[in-house]
């Protein structure tokens, strides 16, 4: 069961010396209970207590690092069940599943998905290599696995092609997928000795929780586990169910405490679409890297966005850097435009310029990451931010010194016309809808 601030303020000397950055030691015992700092930010507890402590206050469920260099992220260190409770810690991570025969192609072809959006990029991030009896080609495939910069995952549950394979990637980090209810013993061995994450599995919920608990006693806590490919049904009632007894608010279970591995290659029945469907599923409930057979931008543009929904922070807006950004190839001579930094408004707005064809450099300031009307309602979006902004970073960039503005905020033409000497400010439209055949009409 989590402790309480009053569980925690105990075991402070009470003195309020502010040491830790509160201003009391009931304030700091209080951001403890609630996960804002941790309890060894006190220098003042005994060393017994500490140890005590943090045993108590570490999440339920362990968070890991994996990969590396471009391609190094955090895995687990989930709190809570549901996204309006918290903000969920670490974004679950797609990958492809590769076998010595096909991994040339798949490969190439998930390389092919490479984009930003909002900021994060979007890629292939893990490639799972799969065993498949054949060591020479295994190996074969975990050397271009590794060089193409991906979290590998080595699923294999053969000792000796696993201790070789772990040799040839375990500078990148990878994640030995192939421990299960009798080989255990050795591939935890070869995780440990190569300081990678061990993946667990086994034929059923209840196999997987003793061998889990073996692995630990043994001294190895670094896991994963792997919900299993028995069917659709089995895959998915595990992952909840491995995932509600680690977080089960009346006291989680921290034998079920690890990320997980979904491999919907292997459950979907050589089915893309309902692959797709189900990594849609799975993100939502609970996987914590998913692998799909193959990655196309059909599939990657809903989920990437998907997922840059639900792994985010509800009370942060979703926002975009400020900055000019030319759209259908517009250099210093091309109309200029102005909206918020409000990722949806600027996705609409720029898609909408972009469909009319019209070479237009679209000017984002910072509004705080609101919508048009909330930003100007906030003082967020003034004639005197967006003149500030443009004097700042546009005036040497735009040589077309005509400006439309977001028909909503039309009541700021006549202050931003003083604001910007030169500058001619057009009223654009009150809705994205009408973009096209405004600048159209504009231009013609
Ligand atoms: S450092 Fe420890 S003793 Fe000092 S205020 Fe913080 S909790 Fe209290």
């Amino acid at each position: 069961m989590a402790l309480k601030g009053l569980d925690y303020f105990k075991f402070t000397p009470k003195t309020n010396c502010k040491e830790c950055g509160c201003p009391t030691c009931m304030a700091f015992s209080m951001k403890v209970a609630q996960g804002g700092t941790t309890i060894d930010k006190c220098p003042h507890i005994k060393p017994e207590d500490l140890a005590k402590l943090s045993e108590a206050s570490a999440p339920p469920m362990k968070k890991f690092t994996v990969g590396a260099g471009k391609a190094e992220f955090s895995l687990g260190g989930e709190t809570v069940l549901f996204r309006h409770e918290k903000t969920f810690v670490s974004k679950c991570l797609y990958g492809v599943n590769v076998t010595g025969d096909n991994v040339d192609t798949v490969l190439e072809d998930a390389k092919k998905v490479d984009y930003v959006r909002i900021g994060e990029r979007m890629f292939c991030e893990v490639v799972n290599v799969e065993f498949t009896g054949d060591k020479g080609k295994f190996l074969d495939a975990v050397k271009k696995a590794a060089a193409a910069e991906r979290v590998v995952i080595l699923d294999c549950t053969d000792v000796g092609a696993a201790k070789e394979a772990v040799e040839l990637c375990k500078a990148g980090k990878p994640i030995l997928n192939g421990a299960n209810e009798s080989n255990f013993a050795d591939m935890s061995k070869i995780a440990t000795d190569a300081g990678v994450l061990l993946g667990v599995r086994a034929e059923s919920l209840d196999a997987l929780y003793d061998t889990v608990q073996k692995i630990e006693a043994a001294g190895n806590k670094n896991l994963v586990l792997d919900v299993g490919t028995k069917s659709i049904k089995d895959a998915f009632a595990n992952a909840v169910e491995i995932r509600r007894t680690a977080l089960n608010p009346k006291g989680g279970d921290r034998s079920f405490g690890y990320p997980s591995i979904v491999n919907l290659s292997k459950i979907s029945g050589g089915n893309h679409e309902c692959e797709v469907g189900l990594a849609s599923i799975f993100t939502l409930k609970y996987g914590s890297i998913i692998i799909m057979s193959g990655l196309d931008y059909a599939a990657a543009l809903p989920l990437y966005g998907l997922r840059q929904n639900i792994f985010t922070d509800p009370q942060k807006p979703m926002r975009v850097e400020p900055g000019i950004y030319p759209i259908n190839g517009a250099d210093e001579n091309s109309i200029c435009a102005t909206t918020v930094d409000f990722a949806l408004t600027y996705f609409i707005a720029s898609g909408e310029f972009e469909r009319s064809g019209v070479p237009v450099n679209l000017i984002i300031s910072d509004a705080g990451g609101y919508s048009v009307l909330t930003a100007w309602a906030a003082g967020k979006l003034t004639a005197g931010s967006i003149a500030k902004f443009i004097k700042e970073k546009c005036e040497d960039k735009c040589k077309n010194k005509t400006l439309i503005l977001p028909g909503k905020v039309a009541v700021l033409k006549g202050e931003l016309e003083e604001a910007l000497e030169g500058w001619k400010i057009i009223v654009g439209t009150n809705e994205a809808v009408g973009i096209v055949k405004f600048i159209k009409d504009l231009t013609a």
